[in-house]
């Protein structure tokens, strides 16, 4: 179900001052495989997400995308930023400018692509993820579960090698959180490469692959679904799941 490794992550340090986030990181990520990272706030699974497409610098260890080093700096890492699709929390999408645009700007502008076969891109990964008929609105006049929708399509256009996901539906009003599983449960089965920080167990158990549980910026535990939440090892991710759960 799975292929080569795609991402690779070894020995990865982080710290932000004197405060060491995440330790000694050793973490591979093959091709069409999801991987939830689950932990308690403050465990390092945004940083982990952030150094992945470089929107951080590592201190020490090694990130490979496709066996190739992650590149510091120029038109590599916009390159680089449009092979690691990223939805935040926060949709983030252009305010200013309407939903079609939203997903067409970094086609055209990173990758070079004429705006009209943009478009039609645009449009269709727009049906995709079921927002077809908001292409000419503006963000604001969307739902947020709309414009998380809208935000993923976004990430989708840039042809990504893998999407990172930190905590999609988090800020989403209860009742739109499903649509926006139901488009990510999709992807994850069309065998999109994915890393998905969430606290949706019900997603974990249904999508991922691999289930990585971080504590004080450590991998605490890693392993199917179904050895994590019916064998869970350690106190720490007892603890966590007895709170989410
Ligand atoms: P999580 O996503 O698991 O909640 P984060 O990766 O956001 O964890 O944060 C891990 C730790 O790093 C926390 O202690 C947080 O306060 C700290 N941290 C995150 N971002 C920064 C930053 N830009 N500057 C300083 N400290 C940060
Ligand atoms: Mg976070």
């Amino acid at each position: 179900m799975t292929g080569p490794v795609l991402a690779s992550l070894r020995g990865v340090n982080k710290s932000y001052g004197e405060v060491q986030v995440l330790h000694d990181i050793d973490l591979d990520i093959h091709q069409g495989e999801v991987v939830v990272v689950l932990g308690p706030s403050g465990s390092g699974k945004s940083t982990l997400c952030r150094c992945i497409n470089r929107l951080e610098k590592i201190n020490s260890g090694t990130i490979t995308l496709d066996g190739k080093p992650l590149p510091a700096e120029g038109r590599d890492l916009a390159r680089l930023r449009a092979d690691v699709g990223m939805v935040f929390q926060s949709f983030n999408l252009f305010a200013h400018r309407s939903v079609l645009e939203n997903v067409t700007l970094g086609p055209i502008r990173v990758r070079g692509i004429p705006k009209r076969e943009a478009e039609a891109t645009a449009r269709r990964l727009l049906d995709r993820v079921g927002v077809a008929d908001q292409a000419d609105k503006l963000p604001a006049e969307l739902s947020g579960g709309q414009q998380q929708r809208v935000a993923i399509a976004r990430a989708l256009a840039m042809n990504p090698k893998i999407v990172l996901f930190d905590e999609p539906t988090s800020a989403l009003d209860p009742e739109m959180v499903s649509e926006v599983l139901d488009v990510m449960t999709s992807l994850a089965a069309e065998g999109t490469t994915m890393v998905v920080v969430t606290h949706e167990m019900g997603f974990a158990r249904r999508a991922a692959h691999r289930v990585v549980f971080m504590s004080e910026g450590r991998i605490a535990e890693q392993g199917t679904p179904e050895e994590f939440f019916d064998r869970t090892g350690t106190a720490r991710a007892r603890d966590f799941l007895s709170k989410v759960l």
